[in-house]
């Protein structure tokens, strides 16, 4: 298999979108889009952005099609469809202070990720890390100021990573390429493995237990796999000497990693995991590993790990 086509892109219409489904970012770019913002009828809050593949999404009449097809399926997405035929003026404003004010910095963001791709090389990092190939044959990168995450995929090989400067040191760290490519590289080739994660008994199983021994927690389903893309991110970016270790824990320690155990246990384990003879075929073997020893030490911390 050849090497994946890499792509850096900017992308007005899925800014626009990203503003309809999501109106939170829109107050701290400018004063302009959340004026537009406000003249938007509201959004169901089941369309989400990662609900849609952006490849081939060239023009204002494909979104519209796009979002009408998942309406077949979701009615809150039919209605969605509804209020984007009803929202192209709004969206020609929305182009006009696009190119004046957003952009710019967009664009420099791109063209600092593109410089940074090719000298510290993040994918072939992930691969090595990881012990398997990526799956796709080309990787779209969207630099998305409105993005209402910090990044995000919607798998079948495109990223979306905010490129909005916000002041907090989480933004800072995960708009480093190394570090949203780890991450987001980490849910696709996790989901790429056989079974895939979530689709893997055994972390049905885990899931379930661990449901079922702290019922506050909505954690596990999503935030074991996070806590792992989180592990392999740091791992990336070290490998690519884009930032250190203890640089990154000092930025985000205290803050997403407040319980930093599941974390710290994928950290210790995971020397042994890139031996070859480890025993764990898969990074979702190891991951699954990690979480049953977590959930048999003292599982969750803070209130809402109390135990049922
Ligand atoms: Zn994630």
């Amino acid at each position: 298999m050849s090497e994946p086509e890499i792509s850096f892109r900017l992308n007005p219409l899925l800014d626009f979108f990203h503003l309809l489904v999501s109106r939170e970012p829109a107050r701290s770019v400018g004063r302009w889009v959340a004026r537009l913002g406000d003249s938007l009828p509201p959004c169901p809050a089941e369309v989400r952005p990662e609900g849609l593949g952006w490849r081939d999404i060239g023009d204002y009449a494909d979104l519209v099609r796009a979002v009408e097809a998942e309406g077949e399926r979701n009615e809150s997405w039919h209605s969605c469809a509804q209020m984007l035929r009803d929202s192209e003026p709004i969206y020609r404003k929305f182009l006009a202070g696009w190119r004046e004010e957003l952009k710019p910095a967009a664009a420099s963001a791109l063209e600092e990720w593109r410089e940074d791709f090719r000298s510290r090389r993040p994918l072939e990092s992930i691969q090595r890390l990881l012990r398997k190939r990526y799956p796709y044959d080309t990787l779209i990168i969207h630099s998305t100021p409105l993005n209402p995450t910090m990044s995000y995929s919607p798998g079948l090989g495109e990223i979306f990573c905010g490129s909005e400067k916000r002041p907090d040191g989480a933004w800072r760290v995960l708009a480093r390429i190394s570090l949203f490519i780890g991450h987001e590289v980490c849910h696709i080739l996790m989901e790429e493995a056989s079974p895939t994660l979530l689709s893997d008994l055994r972390f049905a199983e885990l899931v379930n237990r661990w449901q079922h021994e702290y019922p506050a927690l909505e954690y596990p389903r999503y935030g074991i796999p996070e806590e792992c893309c989180h592990a392999v991110m740091n791992r990336v970016a070290v490998d690519t000497g884009e930032m250190a270790y203890t640089e990154m824990k000092k930025m985000m320690g205290g803050g997403l990693w407040a319980d930093c155990t599941l974390y710290d246990i994928i950290q210790a384990g995971w020397d042994d995991f890139q031996r070859n003879d480890s025993g764990w075929a898969s990074i979702n073997d190891f991951l699954i590993d990690c979480a049953l020893e977590f959930l048999s030490g003292s599982g969750p911390s803070g209130a809402a790990g109390e135990k049922a």
